[in-house]
């Protein structure tokens, strides 16, 4: 059995109690070396065989996954964050379906949760924004061009970009063309909850500036959107006392 686990944004207490079981349980474990952090590999067993998938082809990772499986050992591969955003998961189970190896998936704490978290931000407020676009800038991987940064930012809502600390020269012209006003808060959160953690405020305008100023090269999302500060949001209707639930009669 392959078990597909989220490991959560960085502290190793942020990944699922049953991700945790998951690790503990482990014959193998193949983890994303580049982001996962490696102290959650101190809750396998002493007999577990640990494998950096940084270094290693799809195919490679197949193979461990394979030798493991005619072993009748358990396998967990363990993604950074949520690994149904940006993981390479499909193209690992489609060929574990083609050889008929059997794996689930376990969530975990998306990193733009984990960035949330450390600023203290809803990205939903009510009569800022109520969606959350998650997207990034094209690196070697393309973007289909229906998804492009313009065409997001018309929609003024929330937005975090992955993968693309390396391009906000860019990244904020194309925020600027689609519509986000130059002053537009924006946030910069590195590493979100590792102890080297870093996060800055800025605007759409000064994202490069502010990441050259502070060293900021990777491992960061950008956070975009009037949600990042807003001070004139609207109340939840949820929690508003003139207002009945199917649990809590209005009281005013
Ligand atoms: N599956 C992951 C994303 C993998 S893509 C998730 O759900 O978070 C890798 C990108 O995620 C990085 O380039 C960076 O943009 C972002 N990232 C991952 N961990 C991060 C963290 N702790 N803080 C800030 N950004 C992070």
């Amino acid at each position: 059995m392959i078990h597909f686990v989220g490991a959560g944004p960085g502290a190793p207490d942020l990944i699922t109690v049953r991700g945790k079981q998951y690790l503990e349980e482990a014959d193998v474990i193949i983890y994303a070396g580049s982001l996962v952090n490696p102290q959650l590999l101190e809750y396998s067993k002493d007999v577990c065989t640990i494998y950096n998938s940084a270094k290693m082809t799809l195919e490679e990772v197949i193979s461990v996954m394979e030798k493991a499986e005619k072993e009748g050992k358990t396998t967990v591969r363990l993604h950074t964050g949520d690994p149904c955003i940006y993981g390479a998961i499909r193209e690992q189970m489609d060929i574990l379906d083609e050889k008929g190896i059997a794996y689930d998936s376990c969530p975990g704490v998306s990193s733009f949760c984990g960035a949330a978290s450390a600023l203290n931000l809803e990205y939903t407020l009510p009569e800022i924004s109520q969606s959350v676009i998650i997207t990034r800038m094209e690196g070697r991987t393309p973007v289909p061009s229906k998804e492009s940064i313009q065409s997001f930012a018309a929609h003024q809502a929330s937005m975090v970009i992955f993968l693309s600390t390396g391009m906000l020269e860019e990244l904020s012209r194309r925020l600027i063309e689609g519509g986000y006003r130059e002053d537009t808060p924006a946030a910069i959160v590195y590493k979100a909850t590792w102890p080297d953690e870093k996060k800055f405020i800025c605007t759409v305008g000064t994202l490069a500036k502010t990441a050259a100023d502070n060293n900021i090269t990777k491992t960061a999302l950008m956070i975009i959107g009037d949600a990042v500060n807003a001070a004139d949001y609207d109340r939840s209707k949820l929690y508003d006392p003139s207002f009945t639930t199917e649990f809590r009669k209005a009281t005013k």
